[in-house]
């Protein structure tokens, strides 16, 4: 049997700081401890907030706190042609359509739906919209006037082709077993931005499945998220690792850390003299 594959998919738009320590290392340790394989996935799509000096910041820290990942690292950025391509499947099944409206219209929408308007696992508003918003003929004609849109997945029609969904959960700090999917609670999601041609949802169905992951472990902010991740791999015919969501570490108020907080920031407790097992001990996480 092929060995396991893990991998750790942080975005260079800030500083590691001790929850993404906890998350890598976690990999780390599974992949070890299973004989298998980690990588390490740049997820960079959002050019405007990445940079190339969080990136090498990363593999420093990385480096430091001992974790060692497969060469090459993928980049998202260098990678928009595969997201093209399973957008173009997903175009192909008539499951995605353009919507142009800015943040503030969708928001002015929203606010005109009433306050029990639903929203999504992350708390935002599900999108008000639908593709009966606009004719066909209307939306092209936008299309051709060359209007800024994104692409949106038809979550109802999706939904049905694609029939009900489990994932496998191996999480030690999240529910046990298999887990029923419900992406339609995330209404119609955008699957390519106005500003870049994917959207994280399809960039990292797409990556894990090209990298042959089979083991996905990452913070159980994103538990909500695999239901989506599970129906774009139903649709686009690829297969289903197995999810362990992790607890995520708070600050001393019992919030989600931020790449904005310096404190928390790896350089920063590296500088001011905390060692590679310090930090395995702040996170809980017990020596090799
Ligand atoms: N890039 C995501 C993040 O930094 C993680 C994505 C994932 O693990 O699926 O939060």
């Amino acid at each position: 049997m092929s060995p396991p594959v893990f991998r750790f998919a942080p975005s260079p738009n800030g500083y590691l700081h001790l929850g993404h320590a906890f998350s890598a290392l976690l990999n780390a340790d599974l992949a070890r401890q299973s004989r298998g394989r980690l990588l390490l996935r740049i997820e960079d799509i959002d050019r405007a907030r990445c940079k190339p000096e969080y990136e090498q910041a990363i593999t420093e820290d990385l480096a430091w706190l001992g974790v060692t990942w497969e060469q090459p690292v993928r980049r998202q950025s260098e990678h928009f042609d595969a997201y093209r391509e399973a957008l173009g499947k997903l175009q192909a099944l008539d499951l995605i359509y353009p919507s142009f409206e800015s943040r503030g219209e969708i928001a002015q929408m929203v606010a005109d739906r009433g306050d029990d308007w639903p929203r999504d696992p992350d708390g935002a508003p599900v999108y008000p919209g639908s593709r009966d918003s606009l004719s066909e003929g209307v939306r092209r004609a936008r299309m051709d006037a060359g209007e800024p849109y994104a692409l949106r997945l038809d979550m109802r029609k999706a939904v049905k082709l694609a029939g009900p969904l489990t994932w496998r959960e191996a999480g030690r700090d999240a529910p046990e077993g298999v887990i029923a999917a419900r992406p339609d609670a995330w209404g119609d999601v955008i699957l390519a931005r106005k500003d870049m041609p994917t959207s994280y949802h399809l960039s990292v169905v797409v990556d894990d499945a090209l990298q042959g992951v089979t083991h996905v472990v990452r913070g159980e902010d994103l538990f909500w998220s695999t239901s989506v991740h599970r129906l774009l791999q139903t649709l686009l015919g690829l297969p289903q690792p197995t999810y362990r969501h992790h607890r995520l570490i708070t600050d001393s108020a019992g919030r989600k850390l931020s790449k904005s907080t310096q404190s928390t920031a790896l350089r920063t407790l590296r500088a001011d003299g905390a060692t590679p097992a310090d930090i395995r001990r702040m996170i809980g996480l017990p020596e090799p």
